[in-house]
């Protein structure tokens, strides 16, 4: 058994490459093979979120805190909250982070299938980011 003391691992900031605006990403567990599990807790400023990917087993995302905004391909753009369980299935293309006046913090909990956790691509316009959110 091993425990990680709070405060133990950096906080790391989300590279530019994979995020718009200023994301923090705390390490939960990268649990060692044959597991799987990769669980950060991630912390969006105003305005910020992540570029367009996939994932090949899926994600779930639970909101800490904050209001958020998540959307995949072809669909709207969706409210978050604190208290809300999103699964997006595997090889979904999607994007999530928070609202543009408020911060959000999430739980991501991911899967690897051959070492990979993530397909990252395009930046999420700021006409894409700005369309009305619903529920
Ligand atoms: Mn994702």
């Amino acid at each position: 058994m091993d425990i990680h003391q709070g405060g133990s691992r950096p906080t790391k900031l989300g590279p530019k490459e994979s995020f718009t605006g200023t994301v923090w990403h705390e390490q939960i567990i990268e649990a060692p093979e044959p597991a799987r599990l990769r669980t950060n807790r991630v912390s969006f400023g105003p305005g910020a979120r992540t570029h367009w990917h996939t994932h090949p087993l899926g994600q779930t995302l639970y909101v800490l805190s904050g209001v958020g905004r998540v959307q995949a391909k072809g669909g709207p753009v969706r409210e978050i909250r604190a208290g809300d369980t999103v699964w997006i299935p595997p090889g979904e293309k999607h994007w999530h982070g928070a609202a543009p006046n408020a911060a959000m913090a999430h739980v991501s909990m991911v899967e690897a299938l051959d070492g990979k956790f993530v397909e990252w691509m395009e930046p999420v316009t700021d006409a894409d980011y700005g369309a009305k959110a619903g529920g």
